[in-house]
């Protein structure tokens, strides 16, 4: 079923003129909403109109000015503000499709382009509000296109209701922090242009004269600006709302190396029967909190210490207890091994002053999770292994098909399944996995260079491997375009998405649908056999997540966090 959706958009609403056609407590309401967005209601009503008291109080304030006349077609020419000619920026009118005059107003309206809106006329109406909540410069709009107000003002309230306290602060607070880098970083490169010949608006000779200095300062910007960008994309909600100045100065000095944990010498864990310090590595699951291991769920609610990587999911962060001390892994492109040394060395610090440390990870920890490199790291810090325990979790890479109704075998489609990642080592493409018609292959880590993955599956074209002729002489084969795949993002959270189309098409769905991370690729027949392609249609997308409904109904489900 497709139905209609409108453009929603946000008007700079500031010394616009309304004309609000009416004298009900609607008008009122309209008069109102106006003067919140910053225009200026003018109120068309008889004299002998008996006006509701809000409206009254309105006009007695000096903030609705009341023309009082009735509606003639120059109104709509001579009221409105100077600049625009006195044309009016949009027209309210509050008497309903039953009044000949509402589709009177309504053409003349349209016909002139100018914004109109009918109370329960949709036909008549160029647009409609949205039920609004505001807090700060937050502002959240419902609309269920026509389907009725009160239905779209529960569903706001719902909405609101599970959003933190103090959001519209936090938003205020980031884009501060944005405001401030951005104008930081202009200093800076106004800094680098003093006392310098080369002109510095003449883009080319400037940064071909300070190649390295500006470079330089690139990937400083470039950091702080993508640390930011991760901070909101991946600290969960509650924890945005309630960011401190603290974590803003975090934020803004997070350029410099963070590797600041002391390192303390070897062994004295190994001496020091004493000490009950531990390392507990367990993996989260993909998203929701039900998806825990009972061991790691023992695990959050015991630790002293819980030091999680950026993609723990905020169902799972709900649950730790609001005493333990919790830090999250400032990871971003770029600065993923410091971010790693960083949390090594607290969860080694933490081990010898007698902690129990959990390093908390997303999906499973031995899964492109870096949890064998922290084993051999914990090992080399003299940390006896009967102190590090590790966990597992469900992995991403099997349970996201999963959630997509993709099964990775399947009797007579698929008898394997490869796990890839889509990003090599500094950022260099990885070898990528031949064609077995038989083969369902995920890759994790590859949605953002989507483009490249697809080509090298389906082409030639590392020169090096080409000129040396190793692709063909090794008979790697290609995946035929017309393989199925799909994008599944967010596998078990709320606002999980799968687009399900073929290689040849997956690029452009990417592209139109955009990215919601984290997301991975499954490729392979596999991914059709519960999912007949829909004839004619080269990509479809199927929104949100259900996977545990039934288990909820039967009141085994833990719940999610409220902002999970
Ligand atoms: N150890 C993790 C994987 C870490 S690598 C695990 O076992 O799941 C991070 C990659 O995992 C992301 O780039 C994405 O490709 C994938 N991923 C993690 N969580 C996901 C989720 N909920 N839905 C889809 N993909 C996910």
């Amino acid at each position: 079923m497709t139905s209609h959706t409108s453009l929603l958009t946000a008007i700079d609403a500031r010394n616009h003129v309304y004309l609000v056609i009416g004298s009900n407590p609607l008008a009122a309401a309209r008069c109102s909403q106006s003067l919140t967005a910053g225009a200026f209601p003018i109120l068309l009503a008889p004299e002998t109109a008996e006006l509701h008291y809000a409206l009254q109080k309105r006009i007695d304030d000096g903030e609705v000015k009341w023309v009082k006349e009735t509606f003639q077609d120059s109104h709509l020419f001579s009221l409105g503000r100077e600049e625009v000619g006195r044309v009016v920026d949009a027209v309210f009118v509050t008497s309903g499709a039953k009044d000949p005059l509402s589709a009177q107003i309504s053409s003349l309206c349209k016909r002139n382009r100018i914004p109109v809106n009918v109370v329960d006329a949709p036909q008549l109406c160029s647009f409609t509000l949205l039920s609004t909540h505001i807090d700060g410069p937050l502002q959240v709009g419902v609309t269920t296109n026509g389907r009725g107000c009160k239905l779209a003002s529960r569903i706001r309230r719902e909405i609101a209701a599970s959003l933190p306290q103090s959001l519209g602060s936090a938003c205020l607070r980031l884009g501060d922090v944005r405001r401030k880098i951005q104008e930081e970083d202009h200093l800076l490169h106004k800094g680098l242009g003093d006392g310098d010949d080369v002109d510095d608006s003449v883009d080319q000779s400037a940064s071909f004269n300070k190649l390295v200095t500006e470079a330089d300062l690139d990937a400083a910007k470039n950091r702080r600006m993508r640390w930011l960008s991760q901070v909101c994309e991946y600290w969960p909600l509650k924890r945005l709302a309630a960011i401190t100045d603290d974590d803003v100065a975090t934020i803004l000095k997070s350029y410099d190396n963070p590797g600041s944990a002391e390192s303390v010498g070897k062994s004295t864990l190994a001496n020091n029967p004493d000490n009950r310090g531990r390392i507990i590595l367990a993996g989260s699951g993909p998203g929701h909190p039900d998806l825990l291991t009972r061991a790691t769920h023992k695990a959050i609610q015991t630790a002293d210490l819980i030091l999680a990587d950026k993609l723990v999911p905020a169902g799972v962060l709900d649950l730790i207890p609001r005493r333990t001390p919790v830090q999250i892994a400032r990871k971003f492109p770029g600065n993923a091994d410091a971010a790693q040394t960083e949390l090594q060395e607290l969860a080694i610090a933490g081990v010898r002053q007698g902690k129990t440390v959990l390093r908390l990870k997303q999906g499973d920890p031995y899964i492109y999770g870096r949890g064998g490199e922290e084993v051999a790291c914990f090992r080399a810090a003299g940390i006896p292994d009967d102190r590090v325990v590790v966990l597992p979790g469900v992995t991403s890479a099997l349970s996201a098909p999963l959630f997509a109704a993709i099964p990775p075998t399947q009797r007579d489609v698929a008898d394997q399944v490869l796990i890839c990642t889509g990003t090599g080592k500094k950022g260099k493409p990885p070898a990528p996995p031949e064609y077995s018609p038989s083969r369902t292959v995920v890759f994790l880590m590859g949605l953002h260079r989507i483009q490249g993955l697809v080509d090298e599956l389906t082409a030639y074209t590392d020169p090096e491997r080409m000129a040396q002729r190793q692709d063909i002489a090794a008979r790697r084969l290609l995946w035929p375009r017309h393989t199925p795949c799909a994008v599944v993002e967010r596998a078990s959270c709320p606002d999980q998405r799968v687009i399900r189309t073929t290689l040849a098409c997956v690029v452009e769905a990417v592209e139109a649908e955009g990215s919601r991370p984290p997301g991975l690729l499954v490729v392979g027949a596999a991914c059709e056999f519960l999912n007949a392609p829909r004839k004619g249609q080269a990509w479809s997308v199927e929104e949100g997540f259900r996977g545990l409904d039934g288990v909820e109904e039967l009141g085994l489900g833990m719940g999610m966090g409220s902002d999970a």
